[in-house]
């Protein structure tokens, strides 16, 4: 390789920028991938996915321990909070994830630079002072959190996910500004440790994107764990008075002040594209800031292409993944695809939440018919003897063809159960295909299949 110059520029090493780094380079392209942070793996790695899925793990085993194992016949006497220690195990965590993902950089040849890449040209980037060129350059630079206007983030008591993800104490009293999965995953991993916690959002219902009612079942659960919520409220002000946070808030029935020791902001994430040079180079962006990509992820200006959380879409990982990959085989001259229709959320509270497809408002408001096949955990032998028989599986099904039109899953392990119908959706399967296919017994995708033969009115077992 030519002194600075390589064949991609890579901007951003989260799940977008790293993925899409490693195929380039399987596919035989020098690769340069360029983060400001120490550590590569982005927001997912470092301050996202992997620390929260960490801490979720840990408040979830304690609460079982102070307060479920009983019942399974184990006593355990004086259970204690080791706060410290459940954050170095986060920190381990991450920091071995991180690690990995330099590994496959070294294995696959990929050339990392640790500072702050700007756009100087359509095939050039700055960064530490030094120009490096290449045919083509790829930014996924990700998303930041978004706050409310007039509302400061210090990070102490008023703390946006990144903040939440290493409070040194367990607050007393929690408020989350935001029903959706971040705010609500963060809001159980401090409740379950002992804070109480509040919950205000804007909208009358959780994860609002979300099948109706899955929010509606999530919300009954969470507030018999403990969490309090006040929907349709909206928040005028928080202002820090002495050690507290004071949070004015106002519904229909009439304004309100609420204090807490800690206020967590997780209203949403916004595209990050600060000091990257697009306006100089004439990439375009949209309205919200997002910026804008053709089918093949190229943005206005050609050569130069866009992926993850900077550009439209849902704001996961996953995706992020899927577009580095369809990225650069688009850009080999391969037929690189991602299909929109088929990308699993999954909110990973206890119990989990997950869906893929149509929601059944999404087919009302088209007008579309649909049949429904609903299945409980209850019913299902293995969440029967685990303990866990809370929630359901909804399979939503054309009435013609049958077709899987959604599934929406509430229960034990509904992320890793979504996994199923994301296949069986992919392969454009009948609600009939999930029901045919043999599910080892006792199993919780047992439930699944049952949800699929409830389409058709023929679940067994119940
Ligand atoms: P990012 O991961 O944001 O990476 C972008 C990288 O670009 C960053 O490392 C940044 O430092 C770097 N960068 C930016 N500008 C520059 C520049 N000019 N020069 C050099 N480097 C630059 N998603 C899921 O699918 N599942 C989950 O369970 C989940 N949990 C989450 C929990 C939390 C608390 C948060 C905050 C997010 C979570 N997400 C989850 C969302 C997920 O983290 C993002 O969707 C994903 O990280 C987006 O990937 P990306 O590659 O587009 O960008």
């Amino acid at each position: 390789m030519e002194k600075n110059k390589a064949d991609l520029i890579v901007i951003g090493a989260g799940p977008g920028g790293y993925v899409a780094a490693i195929r380039a380079a399987q596919l035989g392209m020098n690769v340069v991938c360029i983060d400001k942070r120490k550590t590569l793996g982005g927001t997912c790695l470092n301050v996202g996915c992997i620390p929260s899925k960490a801490l979720l793990h840990s408040s979830h085993k304690y609460d079982e321990a102070k307060n479920h194992l009983d019942s399974f016949g184990i006593k355990v006497n004086n259970v204690e909070l080791d706060l410290s220690q459940m954050m170095e195990n986060k920190d381990k965590v991450v920091q071995q994830l991180t690690a990995g993902i330099d590994y496959l950089f070294n294995k696959n040849k990929v050339k990392r630079i640790e500072g702050t890449a700007r756009l100087r040209s359509s095939e050039e980037v700055e960064v530490n002072g030094e120009v490096w060129k290449a045919k083509y350059i790829l930014i996924a630079t990700g998303s930041e959190s978004a706050s409310l206007p007039g509302v400061s983030i210090n990070e102490k008591n008023i703390v946006s996910s990144t903040g939440a993800l290493s409070l040194p104490t367990t607050p007393k009293e929690l408020i989350v500004i935001g029903g959706g999965y971040i705010g609500l995953e963060l809001g159980s991993v401090w409740q379950r440790l002992g804070s109480k916690v509040t919950v205000v959002e804007y909208m009358d219902r959780l994860v609002p994107q979300m099948d109706h009612e899955l929010g509606a079942a999530l919300q009954k659960s969470l507030s018999k764990q403990g969490m309090t919520f006040k929907l349709s409220t909206q928040v005028k002000d928080v202002t820090e008075k002495s050690n507290h946070v004071l949070v004015s808030i106002e519904s229909s029935k009439g304004a309100e002040q609420l204090e807490a020791d800690v206020v967590l902001v997780s209203t949403g994430r916004k595209p990050y594209v600060d000091d990257l040079g697009l306006e100089s180079v004439g990439v375009a962006r949209n309205e919200k800031g997002f910026i804008v990509v053709n089918q093949n992820y190229e943005t206005s200006v050609s050569g130069v292409f866009a992926i993850g959380d900077v550009i439209p879409g849902p704001m996961l990982a996953h995706k992020a993944e899927e577009e580095g990959v369809a990225v650069i085989e688009t850009i080999v001259g391969q037929k690189g695809h991602v299909n929109y229709d088929t990308i699993p959320s999954v909110i990973y509270t206890h119990p989990e939440v997950a869906s893929v497809g149509k929601t059944e408002e999404q087919l009302k408001s088209e007008e579309r018919a649909y049949k429904v096949g609903k299945f409980p955990f209850s019913a299902n032998s293995r969440a029967k003897s685990v303990g866990t028989p809370e929630g359901f599986v909804k399979v939503l099904a054309d009435p013609l063809t049958d077709l899987v039109l959604g599934v929406h899953i509430i229960g034990p392990d509904a992320g890793t159960l979504i996994a199923e119908a994301v296949l069986a959706m992919e392969f454009s399967a009948s609600s009939e295909d999930i029901a045919r296919t043999c599910h080892a017994h006792p199993t919780l995708n047992e439930a699944v299949k049952e949800a699929a033969l409830a389409v058709e009115e023929r679940a067994i077992h119940i």
